[in-house]
Formats: structure tokens, C-alpha cells, sequence
């Protein structure tokens, strides 16, 4: 009998945060967010805005605003758009401002730029000098031919910074065979189930061989929605440990490995 009512609350570790340009979405900022995170029973995001990762004048603002007015609730990803220019001092500033910052966010694809690309060295080194987590957006082959975030990459950012705790978006969807792999060779990557959950069979797969230690929830909300995603787990052919493992343990691992667990989570370990 599967139990679609867990009794913990979720930890997303793969979301976005407002409007982007072709898509319209009914919740998109921190408030409708929030919202729609308590009907399904999400307790956290960790998130990256359209406008930082996308727009050519990004402040900063939506995200920063977000982490402050929701600390347990709202978790985000600093966007390295390498396009923009950036600094390992600006990243360091931040995340000294803002608690709320939980690791790096990279899309390689979108911004037409090859992860093992120089221009990514400075994030990718501040990141190993603090064993922080990069979640990257990875794909076999994009759809106009290119492989900026495929498998091959990957393990070359893997062997060059073995400390950083490194997400694999969508798990290199069309490659994911090589990505679980990768996850079993490198202990710190993770395997990302944002919308490659939807491949039937595809996370008993990677429980079995990898573990559900090295897999993390990700919905890409609000571009796709929590249900079905939430879905294709707490359905899978996987035991209720592992599941709890997915749905929100090793992100609170991920938290306190960086020095930046939820409040409420610390006074739990303090009482
Ligand atoms: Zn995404």
C-alpha cells in the first residue's frame, strides 16, 4: 500500500523562482510560492530566479527578498551567469550577507557555455575551497546539437574540484545511464530527479545502483508542477527510508554540511 501522505515535509532542491519569458505561471513568486508549498506539504526550496540566471541586469533583488522574508522556506541558489562576468569576491559577499544562500547555480546549455569552460574556474574554485554545493543544469546532447553539460564534462569538473558537493540537473537526462555512473565513482555528486522522474523504472534504477543517499528531489517549479513529481516517488518500487532519503534527508544533509541548516532543524538537535 503506498503512503502518499509521508509523515515528514519535503525538501525541493531543484526550483526556480518568476516569470520567465515563453511561460505563464499562476505561482511564481516568494508569496504564491510559499502558498502552494504549504497545499502540498513542502517545507523547503532551494531556488534560483528566472531574472538572476536569464536577465542582463540582474540584481539580485527577488532572491535576496525572498530569503529574508522566508529563511526556512526559501533557499537560494547565488546564478553564475558566466555571459554577465562575475568574481569569487562577489560570490563570497553574498553569501556573507545573505544565510540564506545554500550553494552556486549554473546553466551551461542556456548560456552556450561549456561547464569545463574557464570562465567557470573562479566559481568552481570558490566553491571546492568551501565544499559548497554547484547544482548544474546537465544534458546529453541540447536540442540545437550542442553538449555543454553532458557526462564527459561533468566528470572533468568532478576530478578537478573533489570537494564541492555537485547536484547533476535532471541527472544529464539522455545520458542518464552515464550519470549514474558518475554518481557511482564520485560519492560527492548527486543524481537530480527533476523531471527525469518521469522515466518509468528510473529511480528504483538509481537506488539500486548508487543508492538513495545520492539522490535528491527537483521539480523546476514553477515551470513543472510538485504533484507528479512528488508522485513518481512516493510511487516507486523503493523502500520508505529511501524515500524519506529523496524527499528530504540528504538535502538537510547538504544544509548542514554547508553550516546553513534551517533554524527549526538546529533546535530539534539542540533540545
Ligand atoms: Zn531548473
Amino acid at each position: 500500500m503506498i503512503n502518499f501522505h509521508p509523515p515528514y515535509r519535503i525538501i525541493d532542491a531543484h526550483t526556480h523562482m518568476g516569470l520567465e519569458y515563453c511561460l505563464y505561471h499562476e505561482y511564481y513568486d516568494a508569496d504564491s510560492i510559499v502558498k502552494y508549498m504549504d497545499e502540498v506539504g513542502v517545507e523547503t526550496i532551494f531556488t534560483s530566479t528566472c531574472e538572476d540566471l536569464m536577465d542582463g541586469d540582474s540584481k539580485r533583488t527577488q532572491i535576496v527578498d525572498a530569503m529574508k522574508r522566508y529563511p526556512d522556506r526559501i533557499r537560494g541558489y547565488y546564478a553564475v551567469n558566466p555571459l554577465l562576468g562575475y568574481s569569487k569576491e562577489s560570490i563570497q559577499k553574498a553569501f556573507d550577507e545573505n544565510p540564506g544562500y545554500v550553494g552556486l547555480k549554473f546553466l551551461p546549455d542556456y548560456h552556450r557555455t561549456n561547464l569545463t569552460d574557464s570562465v567557470y574556474a573562479p566559481a568552481f574554485e570558490w566553491a571546492n575551497e568551501h565544499g559548497a554545493l554547484v547544482l548544474s543544469h546537465t544534458w546529453g546532447v541540447s536540442m540545437n546539437g550542442e553538449s555543454c553539460n553532458s557526462h564527459d564534462k561533468i566528470t572533468g569538473v568532478l576530478e578537478k574540484y573533489p570537494n564541492i558537493m555537485f547536484i547533476m540537473g535532471h541527472s544529464c537526462q539522455g545520458q542518464v545511464d552515464e550519470a549514474i555512473a558518475i554518481a557511482k565513482h564520485f560519492k560527492n555528486a548527486y543524481l537530480d530527479l527533476c523531471d527525469t522522474s518521469r522515466l518509468n523504472g528510473v529511480i528504483e534504477k538509481m537506488v539500486r545502483e548508487v543508492g538513495a543517499n545520492q539522490v535528491t528531489f527537483g521539480t523546476d517549479v514553477p515551470m513543472q508542477g510538485f504533484c507528479f513529481q512528488l508522485g513518481c516517488v512516493l510511487g516507486a518500487k523503493i523502500s520508505d527510508d529511501d524515500k524519506k532519503l529523496i524527499l528530504r534527508d540528504n538535502a538537510l544533509d547538504i544544509l548542514k554540511r554547508s553550516g546553513r541548516m534551517l533554524k527549526n532543524e538546529e533546535e530539534k538537535q539542540h533540545a
